[in-house]
């Protein structure tokens, strides 16, 4: 039998999160909100302030008040590897002490992206940038530049960052939403001019009848489809048998771009990621999270014809810190950990654990719940009928108070899962026998405080 975590956080006693209350008073005098990205508004279940995380070993972090928690969100799933895991630390300090970046060419970079196209169906040549939204935006470009075309196709609740060009219909709103037969393009925050909802078409995810009828009108005017393969940022919903081959043959019929995003199952759900997982090779692909192992890297990649648009400079791609040596090195020390034979196959059987242990206590507890996703990612969703999601408006009718309390029982008991239900829990290749043990033993008992 495992040992408990020794320091479960017993929310019950305010006081046990003491420190984090105050660096939380602090941070809002000098940071905006108090936070550093719109995503971490979310509170921590009851409490009104954030946890403080000051050091994690392995699938373990640490809070600033000392407790102990096993990590499933892994900072959204970049933790592939765990946390300061001593492979990468030795790599990363390796080139450390020989400079971190000269602005210039480096070998590093040129490995790195050997390594990519050795493992990625369909990547050809590939360029770097240093966040997800940053490599959507060049990998976009391409697309443009490739095709003359401006529009873009983009799926309702798939996220592709927060900058400008793709930030609408990330999460809207019954009201914001409109008809499901056509969406409106419908901007994520104030700020965004309306030129680029215009250029961003909206389509609900896994409704081909739908997409083929909104194909058919915009067809000729779109650069690109883009799409998450397994949408990370709507609970893990999957594409329905075909979806994927069948986009791929409306893109061709129409001379438009598929890009996949990703972010989130790049070097994750398979050693080539989705085009290797589902079969199906997109023209670009966009990587950040899982390759670079917790250090700031992204890349795009593809076909070669639309990625020398590139290479010849008719679209310009630039930036300061790209291919820097330092986050290079974290890169491909993980693509090379990942590229063994067992990494990745052992991470989805211990996150199969998990979902089958949160799936059994469900049915124990009878708690109506579908557990969605593949073992390295995945995600519990509380909806009456139990059936798995089809598409983001889905999530509307799911209970969120019973995630949350889901969520605040584990949290109590020293697990540590993404706050939203629409996100998703992530396995590393650092959990242990030990953790998935006490994690599943841990999921049964909040599931009894569900109801
Ligand atoms: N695409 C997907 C699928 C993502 O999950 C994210 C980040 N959550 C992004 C794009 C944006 O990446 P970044 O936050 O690094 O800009």
């Amino acid at each position: 039998m495992t040992e408990p975590l020794k320091h479960p956080l017993g929310l019950t006693d305010i006081h046990a999160t003491s420190n984090s209350q105050q660096w939380f008073s602090r941070a809002k005098q000098v940071l905006a909100g108090g936070i550093s990205s719109s995503a971490r508004a979310s509170t921590t279940g009851s409490l009104p302030y954030p946890l403080y995380i000051e050091r994690g070993a392995g699938a373990h972090i640490w809070d600033v008040d000392g407790h102990e928690f096993v990590d499933y969100l892994l900072s959204y799933g970049a933790a592939l590897l765990g946390h300061a895991d001593s492979g990468l630390c030795t790599a990363v300090q390796r080139q450390l002490s020989r400079g971190t970046m000269f602005g210039t060419c480096n070998t590093v970079e040129v490995e790195l992206a050997e390594q990519i196209c050795a493992m990625v169906p369909g990547a050809d040549l590939v360029r770097y940038a240093n966040s997800g939204s940053e490599a959507i935006s060049g990998a976009i470009r391409a697309a443009r530049g490739f095709t003359g075309r401006n529009r873009i196709l983009k799926f309702e609740g798939h996220y592709h960052g927060w900058v400008d060009i793709l930030a609408i219909s990330n999460r809207p709103s019954v009201t914001e939403a409109g008809p499901l037969e056509h969406p409106n393009s419908s901007p994520h925050s104030r700020g965004i001019p309306a030129g680029v909802s215009q250029d961003v078409i909206i389509a609900p995810w896994n409704h081909k009848n739908i997409i083929e009828h909104l194909l058919n009108q915009h067809g000729d005017e779109l650069a690109a489809m883009i799409l998450e393969p397994i949408v990370a940022n709507n609970a893990c919903i999957m594409p329905e048998e075909g979806l994927l081959p069948w986009l791929r043959e409306q893109c061709d019929k129409r001379g438009i771009l598929l890009i996949y995003d990703e972010i989130v199952t790049g070097f994750r759900l398979a050693r080539g990621g989705a085009a290797q997982y589902f079969g199906v090779t997109p023209d670009l692909t966009i990587f950040s999270k899982a390759i670079g192992g917790g250090f700031p890297i992204s890349a795009f990649a593809g076909r070669q014809a639309v990625m020398e648009q590139i290479g010849t400079n008719a679209v310009k791609h630039g930036g300061t810190y790209n291919g820097n040596p330092l986050c290079a090195a974290a890169a491909l020390y993980t693509l090379r950990t990942v590229n063994e034979p067992g990494t990745l196959e052992a991470i989805h059987a211990k996150g199969r654990m998990c979902m089958d242990g949160i799936a059994r206590a469900a049915y124990d507890a009878k708690v109506p719940c579908v557990v969605q996703g593949v073992g390295s990612m995945f995600q519990v969703i509380f909806n009456d009928d139990g059936k798995p999601l089809k598409h983001y408006r889905d999530l509307w009718l799911v209970n969120t108070q019973r995630y949350a309390k889901f969520r605040q029982s584990l949290l109590m008991q020293g697990i540590h899962a993404n706050s939203s239900g629409s996100a998703c829990w992530f396995v590393s290749a650092a959990h242990t026998a030990e953790d998935i043990d006490y994690t599943v033993r841990a999921i049964a008992a909040a599931m009894k405080d569900v109801h």
